[in-house]
């Protein structure tokens, strides 16, 4: 009796869990998309993000589906006296879902890991690190829980404001911090996000060991890249400072970088050059 009890529990929680849940999740995501993005929130966001303004109008368009999901989906709390307006949330809402454009598959399927969104008025310096503030240094550590249930963005006001409105040297803290997100979905950031079959993951590894290990080369060798040199520090960075370069210099990467720029411009199913979907 007791088994039969267990093997249906299993059953209706496999249904749950499979079915019935991700269709709620579909559905309601389904009704968020066809409210109306408000006109005041197109207008502060073309004028105010730059990824947002150089978008054509079918990506805009798709880019407000997202972010309308974005905004009900995930919470955005004030750290450190800091108060989130509609604005914060717009900013950063509009620079994370452009890692989502393209994403016909829901691969990315709004970084599922990721509840909250810490943001603090300024960089917290090392000697200010406490409990309540674990951030050190640049203030812009992603921080998600490795079994990723629990994830939390942790970004400086500061650094956000100013990378939105110009891409100044290739720049933006919200690329790269989702990027993480995305890289760590399933586990430990290994500069390898989830791909859509074998056959790309194996690409994906030949192509980006070879970068990667250039990459340390030319830096260790001070030699001028035009990946950011932070990239050296792991894989995982890697992934998520060409993420930034393929958004903000794509054609500098894809002049010095051709293979990196295609693996990417796959992975994301967008052309950065010609703003358009790949498929
Ligand atoms: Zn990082």
């Amino acid at each position: 009796m007791l088994d039969i009890l267990l093997f249906l529990l299993i059953i209706i929680f496999i249904f749950t869990y499979y079915l019935i849940i991700p269709y709620q999740v579909k559905t309601r995501r389904k009704s968020l998309k066809k409210a109306i993005f408000p006109i005041d929130w197109a207008n502060f966001l073309e004028h105010n993000i730059y990824l947002y303004r150089i978008l054509p109008s079918d990506l805009k368009l798709e880019l407000q589906d997202y972010i309308k999901v974005f905004l009900e989906e995930k919470q955005f709390v004030g750290k450190n006296g800091f108060i989130i307006t509609e604005e914060v949330k717009l900013s950063i809402a509009s620079q994370a879902c452009i890692l989502l454009l393209g994403d016909k598959e829901n691969k990315r399927n709004y970084f599922p890991y990721l509840k909250y969104i810490y943001v603090y008025p300024d960089i917290i310096l090392e000697n200010q690190k406490s409990p309540e503030n674990p951030i050190i240094l640049l203030g812009l550590s992603s921080v998600g829980n490795k079994s990723g249930h629990d994830g939390v963005i942790y970004l400086s006001w500061t650094e956000v404001a100013k990378q939105s409105q110009f891409p100044s040297k290739g720049e933006n803290v919200i690329l790269h911090e989702f990027a993480h997100q995305l890289d760590q979905a399933f586990g430990n950031a290994t500069g390898m996000p989830r791909l859509r079959n074998l056959q790309e993951s194996l690409a994906w590894r030949e192509i980006f060991t070879q970068e990667y290990y250039n990459h340390c080369q030319g830096v260790k060798n001070q030699q001028p890249t035009v990946i950011d040199a932070y990239g050296a520090l792991n894989p995982a960075e890697f992934f998520a400072v060409v993420t930034e370069g393929f958004f903000l210099k794509p054609r500098l990467l894809q002049t010095y970088h051709p293979l990196l720029y295609e693996q990417l411009s796959r992975y994301y199913n967008v052309s950065s050059i010609e703003w358009r979907r790949k498929e």
